[in-house]
C-alpha cells in the first residue's frame, strides 16, 4: 500500500476509514471420487501490484489508485484546526 492520502471517489466524505481486501492462495488435495478435501496447506498471500481498498463509510470497493487519484484531485482543505499547512 502507498503512503498517500486516500479519498473515497464514491461517497466523497471519507479520508480516514478504509479496509484492504487481500487475496490468499491455499492449496489442497481432493479425493477424486468423493470430493472430500484430504489435505490443506497454509494459506499464503497473493502478491498484487495494486491492493483493493474498501471504503468503510459507503462500502465502495475499488483499486487503491482510484482512492489516491481522488485525494490528489480534491486535496484536504486547510482548516483553522490544521494551521501547520500554510
Ligand atoms: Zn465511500
Amino acid at each position: 500500500m502507498q503512503e498517500k492520502p486516500y479519498f473515497c471517489p464514491n461517497c466523497r466524505s471519507n479520508r480516514v476509514k478504509f479496509s484492504v481486501i487481500a487475496s490468499y492462495s491455499q492449496s489442497f488435495l481432493k479425493d477424486a471420487l468423493t470430493g472430500e478435501v484430504k489435505e490443506t496447506q497454509d494459506p499464503s498471500p497473493v502478491s498484487e501490484s495494486e491492493p483493493t481498498i474498501q471504503c468503510l463509510v459507503c462500502s465502495y470497493v475499488g483499486n487503491e489508485m482510484r482512492f489516491v487519484k481522488q485525494a490528489e484531485r480534491e486535496p484536504r482543505v486547510t482548516t483553522e484546526t490544521n494551521p501547520s499547512y500554510t
